[in-house]
């Protein structure tokens, strides 16, 4: 059976139950402080499981693309050494949001794997939760009696809490589980070994496929359970595994998921997948990456230095240094593998196939980054071997070399050994060690509990209609950060304050009770679905009613901003064409910032074109136009873009202006004229294919302007009013190069006068020739003198100074035959010497300079260097 036939069975198979079948959700999560990636099939679904929304189905199923890089989930180190965990893969799931429970969940699961797929009932084996003392819970038996039904109980084996108890994070839902393991090794390994002992021990052929999920209790701050008051089953099945059992192989990586990217790699690189050990993790590391790093790319998660695009960042690059150390690919390869993959999984997520040209431009410019990286580094690390004098290489070097150019650890460590020497790997350790205190202490937060002050359904969001409302607060809770301080969020029954989405920032303002007393609002921003508003304080009448006021004018700069965007997004699909695609926006009240694919830089004529296309449409008062809760395909029939990476309901909301029209949450001005003005202040390149365009709006193009004629008519001024300043500037500019010449030669011939002086004055201490002289010459010259009269004397010890611009500068040349005979080193004397002028410098044992900032200790210098030869 064909992974795509897998793929649809499991589908089918559930929508026949009754279950909603859902596109999977974009891997980045957006509004969920906790997590970075989506790393199980339920992490989209978390509102529902906390009650924050209510799914217009209570059964759903689908196959969610997960990726375990980072935090309480992580597989990357496992990943290419074993053959079935994966960075990015697919989990097949189904949901039961307080309908069905364990009976069903588990008849069906059994159904599904035995009669559909056809799976023989003997390879399999099932876990139950034994029970934990620490949270006063039994065994599991509900679950324990009904699994009797269909498997012999020899195959029911009790599990403990790390294996048999879910739990979504350090609070909220949580439950039993039950996994389903398979054994698909040989009838004569079988003999030997019994499966049972094999199940949660990491053989690669005794693996989990599938786990389901019993949620019905809810973790507290405090580490306690209470009983949920819905019971939900959440379910996950490792795709890549079950093709592996249906397609009878022993690795994930022999299925028809991977064989074609495999292929690839071997056509690329010329080595044979399965033939050395080394080489065959590299090629599973590889073809493992950059699905993860393609899937997030098509997400609109860019590899960046932070956040999760670090992240990204990471992955892509172990899989660049697999590749440069077991495959000997010193250049791009990686992106070569995007075509590949977007044929075989383009069909299931269509993103890929949309973006593939985008992806591989940004997968290679990483690596061609990273490669440059490795060949720094590898200077770098040749350097401090031949520095180092033992036979060790200190843990806090190879950590300079790891953190400051992301030199990978291993391969300074490889290196090492080939040259036979050894890293410190426990300096190394104790830095990492350091560090990553250091940024955890930075990060470190705590979450209390929520204190529930009304029970309400799911808070309203008024702030489209309305700046002020009259609401109550119905929960709240204290947050405290290292960086915040303490902070309280508060839940309200209804708002106008709209939260931090769809790249607009969130609302402040305050709220005022009946007695006069006001809190400010700071911050507003979506929490799995729930708005919260960030204070610095607990309004004191805390039960009572409040007036929530928005602050206005924030709001409104906003709004023309977000109007501003989508108009802009349109001029450039005009302008440049239409494979110009949004991957980015930032609006806020001062400014704007647009990210979209195209492949170079704007021309003055386009950026004026993009520019004018916006300002007629602001001068054409475009009213606004909004669609609130209409069919997604509706808008989309009505020409709305939607976009890769953001997560959209059965309705949504679609705005017009003209003839922009988007699909998009966000806050707009009602008409296009009071946007007054739209002005690019910059454009530039982000990524490879990835352009930025910053521009303002309104109150800030006056300011913008005010300022350019305020440094315009200053420039001027200094021009002594010139008609034309630009010219002046000009003709400024190339008497400036003309005089730099002059001095240049002026130079020159003076130093050549000076030479011819100095011969005489030579002194002769001790068989040296020694000379310790001020002169009025630049850096360069110094050096010209030194040279030339190093080559016309033997033994000689120059100490030559200069003092220009306040700055003091020491030149010390010496012979080849003294630095030898004498062991003198120029780079020691002028660092010694040069704490006389305040500053330090090195070099070469025969010529060294430094720079100070006291030209007054230039004489002091000269009155010591005799010493150096007497
Ligand atoms: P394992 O113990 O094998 O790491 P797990 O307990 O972490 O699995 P769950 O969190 O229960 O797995 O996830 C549900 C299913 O997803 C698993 O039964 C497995 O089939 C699949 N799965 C989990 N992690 C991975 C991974 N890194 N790569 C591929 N499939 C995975
Ligand atoms: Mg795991």
């Amino acid at each position: 059976m064909n992974s795509q036939e897998v793929r649809s069975k499991f589908l089918s198979f559930f929508e026949e139950k009754k279950h909603s079948i859902v596109p999977s959700a974009p891997m980045v999560l957006k509004d969920d402080p906790t997590l970075m990636f989506v790393n199980s099939g339920m992490a989209p679904f978390k509102e529902y499981f906390l009650g924050n929304a209510q799914p217009k189905n209570n059964r759903i199923a689908d196959t969610q693309k997960c990726l375990r890089v980072s935090g309480k989930h992580n597989d990357l180190e496992e990943v290419g050494y074993d053959t079935y965990h994966h960075t990015l893969f697919e989990m097949l799931g189904n949901w039961s949001f307080g309908d069905y429970f364990k009976k069903e969940a588990i008849a069906w699961a059994w159904e599904l794997l035995t009669e559909v797929y056809g799976i023989d009932k003997d390879i399999l084996y099932v876990s139950v939760f034994e029970g934990s003392e620490d949270d006063g819970l039994g065994m599991d038996t509900e679950a324990y009696d009904i699994w009797k039904e269909y498997i012999s109980e020899d195959r029911i084996l009790k599990g403990n809490k790390k294996d048999n108890f879910w739990e979504m994070g350090d609070q909220g839902p949580c439950g039993p589980c039950s996994e389903i393991h398979v054994d698909i090794r040989s009838a004569e390994e079988k003999a030997k070994v019994s499966g049972k002992d094999l199940v949660n021990q990491d053989h690669p052929q005794v693996v989990e496929i599938w786990n389901l999920v019993f949620m019905q209790y809810n973790r507290k701050a405090n580490g306690s359970l209470e009983p949920l008051p819905n019971k939900h089953i959440d379910t996950g099945m490792g795709f890549e595994r079950l093709c592996m059992v249906l397609q009878n192989v022993q690795s994930n990586y022999d299925t028809d998921v991977f064989k074609p990217i495999i292929r690839e790699i071997e056509t690329i690189t010329a080595k044979t997948y399965g033939k050395e050990e080394k080489a065959d993790v590299a090629i599973r590391v590889i073809s493992d990456h950059v699905r993860a790093v393609a899937f997030s790319i098509a997400d609109g998660q860019l590899p960046s230095n932070t956040g999760a695009g670090y992240v990204i960042r990471r992955i892509l690059r172990r899989a660049v240094r697999y590749g440069f150390t077991f495959l000997d690919k010193k250049e791009p390869f990686i992106y070569r593998l995007v075509d590949v993959l977007s044929n075989r999984m383009g069909k299931a997520f269509p993103e890929l196939k949309a973006q593939k040209q985008l992806i591989e431009n940004v997968i290679k410019e990483e690596e061609q980054s990273f490669l440059r990286t490795l060949d720094q580094g590898l200077v770098l690390l040749n350097r401090i071997v031949d520095e180092t004098k033992s036979d060790t290489v200190s843990g806090e070097k190879a950590f300079e070399l790891y953190d400051t150019y992301g030199f990978p650890i291993d391969l300074t460590a490889l290196i090492l050994s080939e040259k036979g020497l050894k890293l410190d790997e426990k300096g190394f350790n104790e830095q990492l060690q350091k560090q990553k205190n250091r940024s955890r202490a930075a990060s470190e937060m705590s979450t209390d509990d929520w204190t529930i002050l009304a029970e309400d359904g799911e808070e309203e969001f008024v702030g489209y209609d309305t700046l002020e409302a009259q609401v109550k607060i119905t929960r709240y809770r204290k947050v405290t950060s290292k960086k915040d301080g303490d902070m309280y969020q508060l839940v309200f029954n209804l708002t106008p304050f709209y939260p931090e989405g769809g790249g607009q920032v969130g609302d402040k303002g305050y709220l005022e009770d009946a007695h006069g007393d006001v809190v400010y609002i700071l911050d507003t921003k979506k929490e799995n679905n729930v708005i919260i508003h960030f204070t610095k304080n607990l309004p004191k009448h805390i039960n009572e009613s409040f007036k929530a006021v928005v602050d206005a004018k924030q709001r409104y700069r906003t709004e023309c901003n977000h109007t501003a965007t989508h108009l802009l997004h349109q001029a450039l699909r005009e302008v440049l064409g239409t494979h110009v695609e949004q991957k980015g926006s930032a609006v806020h009240s001062k400014y704007l910032r647009f990210d979209f694919s195209h492949f170079s830089k704007l021309t003055v004529d386009e950026l004026r074109d993009v520019e004018n296309f916006v300002n007629r449409r602001i001068e054409g008062k475009l009213p606004l136009v909004e669609m609130r809760n209409i069919p997604k395909e509706e808008a989309i029939a009505e020409g709305a873009m939607s976009l890769f990476g953001e997560k959209y309901g059965d309705t949504v909301r679609a705005i017009r202006f003209g003839k922009s029209i988007e699909l998009c949450g966000g806050t707009h001005v009602k008409n296009t004229a009071d946007i007054w003005h739209f002005k690019i202040v910059s454009e530039g390149a982000v990524a490879a294919g990835i352009r930025r365009i910053e521009a303002i709006t309104n109150d800030a193009v006056k300011d913008f302007y005010f300022e350019n004629n305020r440094a315009y008519f200053e420039m001027k001024d200094l021009l002594n009013n010139a008609k034309e300043p630009v010219k002046a500037l000009q003709s400024l500019q190339e008497e400036n190069t003309n005089l730099k010449k002059q001095i240049e030669s002026l130079l020159r011939d003076k130093a050549k006068n000076i030479k011819g002086e100095l011969k005489n004055e030579l002194e002769t201490i001790n068989g040296v020739q020694f000379l310790a002289k001020k002169l009025d010459l630049d850096a360069a010259g110094l050096k010209d003198v030194a040279f030339e009269l190093g080559g016309q004397f033997n033994n000689l010890f120059l100490l030559l100074a200069t003092d220009q611009g306040g700055k003091a500068l020491l030149s010390c040349y010496i012979s080849k035959e003294l630095v030898e005979s004498k062991g003198l080193n120029a780079g020691q004397v002028v660092r010694e010497l040069g704490k006389y002028i305040q500053g330090g410098g090195g070099g070469q044992p025969f010529f060294a300079t430094a720079g100070g900032k006291n030209p007054g200790g230039i004489a002091d210098a000269f009155e010591n260097a005799k010493n150096y030869i007497i």
